[in-house]
């Protein structure tokens, strides 16, 4: 179930301002509140979607296809794409997923350190 009351909702709603990267009809890509790298970077689509799970099986073929070229672009806007950078999504309970609608992070601007502390 999605809760609507989540607070990347919240964002795409705009109740609550972000620190905007780019946006598109399908995207909304904006600075993490609390960066884990140099350049860390929320994108998120604009449909309710909890999860890849939920994403994977329920968004439509534009909604999907608008999603992946959204990151291609947020990559590039953000300067990164020749030094290279990570994608991350954390789903679910074991991906330590806190926020419950659909992002992925984009770390980057550094050299980035082992892909998984537990
Ligand atoms: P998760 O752990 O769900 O993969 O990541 C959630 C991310 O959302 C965290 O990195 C956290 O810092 C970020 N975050 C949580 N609340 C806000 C907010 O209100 N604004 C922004 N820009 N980022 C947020």
């Amino acid at each position: 179930m999605y809760d609507k009351n989540n607070i990347f909702a919240k964002i795409l709603r705009g109740e609550i301002p972000c620190d905007k990267i780019y946006e598109d009809k399908f995207a909304l890509a904006f600075k993490d509140i609390n960066p884990q790298a140099k350049i860390h970077v929320l994108v998120i689509p604009k449909g309710a979607y909890v999860d890849m799970n939920d994403f994977a099986a329920n968004a439509k073929s534009d909604e999907i296809e608008g999603l992946i070229r959204a990151l291609g672009k947020v990559a590039d806007i953000l300067g990164v794409s020749t030094a290279g950078y990570r994608y991350l999504v954390n789903n679910g309970r074991d991906g330590g997923q806190e926020v419950p609608h659909l992002h992925f992070h984009i770390f980057g601007g550094e050299r980035l350190g082992r892909m998984i502390h537990k």
